[in-house]
């Protein structure tokens, strides 16, 4: 797949991402407007295909670049595996001065042999970079001429951080799927309750909090695009009945061009809050159109709800009235404070930066009059909000402990550098518990104290 300007537009303007809808009278929003100097900052279009595509476990991904692109984010995801590990061992080609200047495409070939020769990997995804792109080098030639030389899918991401923001990557790993993988083998058998889950990255192996309700229900995840996955199981996913997208805007060309090219409806679900959890699950049972799965969904909510009510009832208490600011992205933006709300909790602020219009119009219900949508969300933004509505917690990405710290008040990481799962209804009480840990640490009473010298 070449990335083109053309190629670019359609995915900056997917028709599925609610960025995209015009409302009337009003322009378009951000997905369109060409990247603007500045517009990698917090994550290149390599590094959203990377975030995207890494997670497929038995995979070598290869980054064709100066190794800094490679290690800028190498190690940092939580993605988890429950089988191969060869998904976290970093290969780079290292381009050199020499390469720009004679060319690196014959390193990379080197390099796609050493890393079959030695792993003897499912696949290998190789990346372009910002340097490799502009040298010229001809990805897509390589790839080809390394599958049919070593036998091996060899698959080209062409995802240059100079072409746009890290969604625009995620979309451009997508693509990489569509094109390459998708379709490419067919499953050992297929059930009418056969699902794909896409946009979900088993961060801290929250997807292990939700499998096992599947399993129960007798629906069978076809593949996990791309959490835990195995190449294989990706190439079989245009058998699957549905497709769940998880976190919908980062993966949404994939939702919209399966339903056109499989004709596999899609519905955007999200696993965070028991509330949401349920309604996923009622959701799926009711795309999949089958009154049976119905019924054993609506007993599995039951005895779930009623166990998970059991184990959080004491966090509940401890909980209850506590004030967070939310700052996080997409649907978490509004998933996350459901779940505070099942908690008992106060959400009083939540950033809108990177929601679209329906994620905002949910965010607006569930803060209710009083609740601030924060459109920046700076560091300075959000110490005067802590500060104005006497917020006890931060709830935001790892760069956002420091203003937290500031503020002198407890954080809580959700985003994909977090430790622990928050996912399903197990996920409900590890939330709880990380919250009530954090909220009643003894070191706050020590860290809000006047210094010695004041
Ligand atoms: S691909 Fe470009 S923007 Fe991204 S890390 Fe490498 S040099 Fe930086």
């Amino acid at each position: 797949m070449k990335i083109t300007q053309a190629k670019i537009t359609e995915l900056l303007s997917e028709k599925g991402c609610e960025h995209n809808h015009q409302k009337e009278g009003k322009k378009k929003t951000a997905c369109t407007k060409q990247a603007q100097p500045g517009a990698a900052q917090g994550g290149c279009a390599f590094d959203g295909a990377s975030i995207a595509l890494v997670p497929i476990t038995d995979v070598a991904h290869l980054v064709h670049g100066p190794i800094a692109c490679a290690g800028n984010s190498w190690g940092s995801r939580g993605s988890q595996s429950s089988g191969p590990q060869l998904y976290k061992m970093g290969f780079t080609t290292d381009v050199s001065e020499n390469d720009v200047i004679f060319g690196g495409e014959k390193k990379l070939y080197k390099a796609i042999k050493e890393v079959s020769d030695r792993y003897n990997p499912a696949a290998v995804f190789v990346y372009s970079t910002c340097v490799t792109a502009l040298i010229g080098d001809d990805l897509d030639a390589v790839c080809s001429a390394a599958t049919k030389k070593f036998g091996l899918p060899v698959v080209p991401i062409n995802s240059p951080g100079f072409v746009g923001t890290k969604n625009l990557g995620n979309r451009i790993g997508g693509e990489a799927l569509l094109d390459y993988v998708i379709g490419t083998k067919e499953p050992e058998y297929t059930t009418p309750y056969d699902i794909n889950l896409i946009g979900e990255y088993n961060i801290a192996g929250e997807l292990w909090g939700v499998l096992p309700l599947f399993e129960k229900l007798g629906i069978r995840v076809l593949a996990k695009i791309t959490g835990d996955a195995r190449y294989n199981e990706v190439c079989t996913a245009h058998r699957a009945k549905l497709n769940i997208m998880i976190c919908s805007k980062a993966l949404i060309n994939m939702g919209t061009k399966m339903q056109e090219r499989y004709g596999i409806p899609y519905i955007e679900e999200s696993f965070y809050g028991v509330e949401d959890m349920n309604r996923c699950l009622r959701n799926i049972a009711d795309k999949l159109g089958c009154d049976d799965l119905k019924e054993r969904v609506e007993k599995l909510i039951a005895e779930e709800t009623e166990k998970l009510d059991q184990a959080l009832e004491p966090y509940r208490q401890r909980l209850k009235g506590k004030r967070v600011v939310l700052y996080t992205g997409g649907v978490k933006s509004w998933s996350v404070i459901s779940a505070a709300k099942d908690l008992g909790m106060q959400v009083m602020a939540t950033s809108t930066k990177k929601s679209t219009e329906e994620d905002k119009a949910k965010i607006k219900e569930l803060l209710g009059k009083d609740g601030i949508m924060l459109e920046k969300g700076n560091a300075a933004e959000l110490l005067e909000v802590i500060d104005k509505t006497k917020a006890e917690m931060l709830i935001a990405g790892g760069r956002n402990q420091y203003t937290a710290l500031k503020a002198k008040i407890p954080f809580l990481d959700i985003n994909q550098e977090r430790h622990h799962p928050y996912a399903g209804y197990v996920g409900m009480i590890e939330m709880a518990r990380e919250l009530d840990e954090a909220l009643h640490s003894p070191i706050w009473e020590q860290v809000r104290k006047p210094a010695p010298w004041e």
